[in-house]
């Protein structure tokens, strides 16, 4: 395995933020913005899968929209192999968009039920130019092959296939544009758990064959340990923590993670797994509570948590949290 300093980086995210202005209901109010992403800032190495979770609302789809541009970024920078990405023109990111690829949650809003496979392979091929028309048809018999399709479904609409099928069409769409990145979001959580581990297995296979990135976008941490190298967690707009993936799950050091890693239900019904229930709502993005956001809910708040916000710090070797206390908290 190699090491940090070894890999390489294909994204650097720095100061990321994205906020979204609030309608005011009296012109007297001072403008207000939803915080859904402030000030984040995290690599992703080549070949790897760096998950993403944390509750709803706690910015991890918002992240990843920003980093394609799908919402235009409201501060920061991120970098792509290297290219400021959020400095390219239409056309330039156009052509970039062949690279970063992304999966969505439901496949069947993602794809044009008036087209067909064929059309719809053949439409991801043509707008990025990648194969020749008359090549085309060989690419997308050899594309249905590598995530399970048969020949028979390129003249099928959308609506003729499963959940679990259509995502397929997604992974096929994504990979007709040779991609080296793919941002999966939330792409496997509409389907049934069996049918989630088909689709993960395929990810899985597809990424060592054609050494893909993933960055995987996700609320279920089953899921989560299933896929990834490495994982970020976020909690209301900020990362708290980042580390490998059994490091994580072995000792998380964020409280937030605590809490969350401590809700997955354990398979062994004579193993006791004491949950920590976090008290209080997710506050408002609005206006989010200073010093640490999560102090309101932290069962080991301590004064300065309300006064000075915690930066993301390596505890341990490439594990980063974001909590003053985490080195005296209990493990
Ligand atoms: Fe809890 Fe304070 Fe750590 Fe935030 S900084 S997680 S409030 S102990």
């Amino acid at each position: 395995m190699k090491t940090a300093a070894e890999k390489k980086i294909i994204l650097q995210v720095d100061h990321l933020k994205q906020y979204f202005p609030v309608k005011k209901d009296s012109i007297f109010k001072p403008k207000a913005y939803v915080k859904a992403v402030d000030d984040i800032s995290f690599a992703l190495y080549e070949g790897e899968t760096l998950s993403i979770v944390g509750e709803s609302g706690c910015g991890k789809s918002t992240t990843g929209r920003a980093i394609l541009r799908l919402d235009e970024p409201t501060d920061g920078k991120v970098h792509y192999m290297g290219q400021d990405i959020l400095g390219l023109n239409k056309k330039e990111m156009r052509k970039l968009r062949g690279d970063l690829q992304v999966i969505f949650q439901d496949p069947f809003a993602s794809l044009n039920p008036r087209q067909t496979v064929k059309q719809i392979l053949n439409e991801a091929m043509a707008i990025q130019e990648v194969v020749e028309k008359p090549k085309r048809k060989d690419r997308m018999l050899e594309l249905l092959g590598y995530v399970g399709l048969s020949a028979e479904s390129l003249d099928r609409y959308p609506h003729e296939f499963s959940g679990g099928q259509r995502q397929r069409i997604g992974i096929a769409r994504a990979l007709a544009v040779d991609p080296k990145l793919i941002i999966c979001d939330e792409a496997v959580s509409a389907l049934d758990v069996s049918i989630q581990a088909q689709i993960l297995n395929l990810l899985k296979n597809l990424q060592k064959q054609f050494k893909l990135t993933f960055l995987f976008i996700s609320h279920d941490l089953s899921v989560v340990r299933h896929i990834s190298d490495r994982v970020m967690v976020m909690y209301l707009g900020k990362v708290v923590e980042i580390a490998e993936k059994k490091e994580l799950f072995d000792s998380p050091l964020h409280p937030y993670t605590q809490a969350l890693l401590s809700s997955i239900p354990v398979p062994d019904p004579t193993l006791k797994r004491d949950r920590v229930i976090l008290k209080g709502d997710v506050p408002s993005p609005i206006d989010p509570p200073g010093g640490c956001r999560f102090h309101t809910r932290c069962p080991f708040a301590v004064e300065k948590c309300k006064q000075e916000e915690p930066s993301l710090r390596e505890l341990v070797k490439n594990h980063f949290v974001s909590c003053h206390i985490a080195e005296d908290l209990p493990v």
